[in-house]
């Protein structure tokens, strides 16, 4: 069996090569690579694909996410809530801002963030929440709204969770979500990028003179804010706006996989649960393992190159010391951190790859003490 990627971005590329390759010399010919109506194009289709009336490109997720943050007025004495099993860009962006993250434990078998918990850690100060969308299944939405009502802003981090739904809805299931177009994304792009999606017209337009200097639109020379420059790049909103007409046939593929994946896997290992009403959309599929450093070590060397995402929960991250969160402060969170392994998931991966990606991880798991 040749190697198995974690994801083959190149597998990809070949099955679309003349359609990007054409969106990338139609780029090159008209020399629009900032702003103009590739950019608009891909924001319009992005908005519609999510739900939603406004899509704003971004240079990355994260600063999609600082931007919002921006936007709603986050800074210095305010508090932003997120859990500490995300990349460390959920939380960052509040550091950024000045604003303190303060972090809740998940919830046992979605390892989502807990809306109880949540309700527990709301305090005056707080002005927004973060849930994270991990591997691309949404947080209880519906639980979570109704906890913020309308004095807390809800940001979905939905960088790993493009078209997933909830109860047929897609994310961001309330009024703003963030993505990322990381290249390894289930959309990503051929170098960095972002988007935020959301409800409100006035709110859109301030994160787009955010991005782009406090520029209104058509605008070259007033600046009627300070903002900073997180543009997209045209080429990768014409590149992105190709992917975007594959990208529910990909997620379909990504399902099935996962689908082939619980049928050897389960009741062996812990598989992932994909909660009643949610529709998963598996940037990853994660198991957990008691021995997750031998199981790695152990595909590594067949050739599988499974992952850890993320193998040190936030509050345990040297750049997060200045908290004094000892270890034992987020149980289920540090738990799951240390146990969890990212198997192989993309859409071009076969019935045979499962399988042996499957059969490897069985013999690891029965063999160990
Ligand atoms: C990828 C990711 C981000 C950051 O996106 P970038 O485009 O890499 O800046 C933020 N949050 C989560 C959960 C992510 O997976």
């Amino acid at each position: 069996m040749d190697k198995i990627p974690l994801v083959d971005l190149q597998a990809q590329y070949r099955s679309i090569k003349k359609e990007i390759d054409a969106a990338i010399q139609h780029i090159l010919d008209t020399n629009q690579f900032i702003g103009g109506a590739p950019l608009a194009d891909f924001e319009r289709n992005f908005a519609k694909f999510c739900g939603k009336p406004y899509a704003v490109g971004t240079s990355s997720g994260t600063s999609a996410l600082y931007t919002v943050l921006k936007a709603l007025d986050i800074r210095e004495g305010d508090e932003v809530i997120t859990v500490p099993n995300t990349f460390i860009a959920t939380s960052e962006v509040v550091n950024e801002c000045g604003a303190a993250v303060k972090f809740v434990d998940v919830e046992e078998g979605s390892f989502l963030m807990d809306p109880e918990l949540l309700k527990k850690a709301i305090t005056p100060k707080t002005k927004a929440v973060i849930p994270v969308h991990l591997y691309g299944q949404s947080c209880d939405m519906k639980a979570i709204s109704e906890i913020c009502g309308d004095k807390v802003a809800i940001i979905e981090d939905a960088c790993q969770a493009h078209g997933a739904k909830q109860h047929g809805k897609r994310v961001p299931v309330t009024d703003i979500g963030c993505f990322s177009f990381y290249p390894g994304k289930n959309l990503g792009a051929y170098g960095d990028a972002g988007a935020i999606v959301c409800e409100d017209e006035a709110f859109a337009l301030t994160c787009a003179q955010f991005i782009d200097h406090g520029r209104k639109k058509g605008e070259k020379y007033v600046h009627h804010a300070l903002g900073s420059n997180y543009r997209m790049d045209t080429l990768q909103a014409a590149i992105l706006d190709v992917k975007l007409r594959h990208l529910d046939s990909w997620t379909q593929a990504r399902r099935k996989v996962a689908s082939w994946y619980n049928e050897l896997l389960d009741g062996k290992v812990i598989t992932p649960v994909e909660k009643k009403g949610n529709e998963h959309v598996y940037h990853l599929y994660v198991i957990q393992s008691r021995d997750r450093h031998g199981l790695l070590e152990h595909l590594h060397k067949q050739g599988i190159m499974a992952g850890a995402h993320y193998p040190v929960a936030l509050h345990l991250q040297p750049s997060y010391a200045y908290l004094g969160l000892k270890k034992g402060s987020f149980p289920i969170s540090e738990q799951f951190c240390e146990s969890c392994v990212s198997l192989p998931v993309y859409p071009e991966m076969t019935k045979e790859q499962v399988a042996f990606v499957a059969e490897q991880v069985m013999a690891f798991e029965s063999a160990r003490p």
